[in-house]
């Protein structure tokens, strides 16, 4: 039996950081509930998708835009995740610290878009901060974190640690992981140990091109998913973590949905759903923690399906 965890990174773009404050309104209905002439597309819809095939997700929540705009906004996303059954976790993305109304930091009056630029103590007080935004919107038992754009480093897991947060998901080798200070010259596939945090590493696989590549909906097909989720479980893997996004399932323009997309979610929850005696989706809260010693090598995904890949997403490009 394999862990799946379907992690879904929950922000809020304003496009561009000028007339936030009138742009926001829109920016939520976009990013929240994707409104477009087809339906909405947003989390509302992703939630009742799993929900339909009986599949529990992750959902790490950014919660320093409430800081800007108030918490009703974010009991909300807090709301719908929780009221179906879905685990709320935190993320951050801290560009909106110098965009607060509260003083989150002493001395930040510029932008700093990756977590890893702040120092342990002030990650520290950010994701207190952020956990405490989130339990004020109604969240509860929150246990696992994700910087954002997986802009994190070492001191990232003393600070979740600090805060008593058991679980990371930030690591990605495909980004910033090689370089964040945690197991140097290692390749993280597995879950590690890690400065009194576990950390459940983003599942990357090699495609036969030069780079690594993560397990996001809108970056593998279906059939890469598939391929990769039958490897990790006969390799008797511990974990397996595919990201997406709240909004993941629109369009570019967040206008209309991305078909495509919205049809490998589709599959892949039947997949999931129809092989639930081999892969287990589940969330952190109440994850026996793991560690891996020896940490194998990055999956691989044969290159036939990197080129049907390939002419899937130019297709998307084109007609999306
Ligand atoms: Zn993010």
């Amino acid at each position: 039996m394999l862990d799946v965890f379907f992690t879904v990174d929950v922000e809020i773009w304003c496009d561009g950081w000028n007339n936030i404050d009138e742009k926001f309104p829109d920016a939520f209905r976009k990013y929240i509930h994707g409104p477009t002439a087809k339906g909405d597309y947003g989390l509302p819809y992703t939630l009742r998708v799993l929900n339909d095939h009986g599949l529990k997700g992750v959902f790490f929540i950014e919660p320093l835009f409430s800081t800007r705009f108030g918490e009703q906004p974010l009991a909300e996303i807090v709301g719908l995740v929780a009221e179906s059954g879905h685990e709320v976790q935190l993320h951050l993305h801290s560009e909106w610290v110098d965009e607060s109304k509260i003083p989150l930091l002493a001395g930040i009056h510029s932008k700093r878009n990756h977590l890893r630029n702040f120092s342990t103590a002030e990650q520290t007080t950010l994701i207190g901060a952020g956990t405490q935004l989130l339990e004020q919107a109604g969240a509860s038992h929150i246990n696992a974190f994700r910087a954002g754009g997986f802009a994190f480093n070492k001191d990232t897991l003393s600070a979740l640690s600090a805060n008593g947060i058991l679980f990371d998901s930030s690591y990605n080798a495909s980004l910033f992981g090689p370089d964040s200070g945690v197991m140097p010259g290692v390749v993280v596939v597995e879950p590690i140990e890690c400065a009194g945090t576990y950390e459940y590493p983003m599942t990357v696989f090699n495609d036969g091109t030069q780079s690594l590549r993560h397990a996001q909906l809108t970056s593998c097909s279906y059939q890469e998913m598939e391929g990769l989720l039958w490897q990790a479980l006969e390799a008797e893997r511990s974990a397996f973590v595919i990201l997406s996004h709240g909004s993941e399932l629109l369009n570019r323009a967040k206008n209309r949905p991305d078909e495509v997309v919205v049809k490998r979610f589709h599959k892949l929850c039947s997949f999931l759903d129809r092989n639930r005696d081999s892969f287990c989706v589940r969330g952190f809260q109440g994850l026996k923690p793991r560690a891996v010693l020896q940490q194998p090598r990055p999956l691989v995904s044969p290159v036939w399906k990197t080129g049907a890949r390939m002419l899937e997403q130019a297709y998307r490009r084109k007609y999306q």
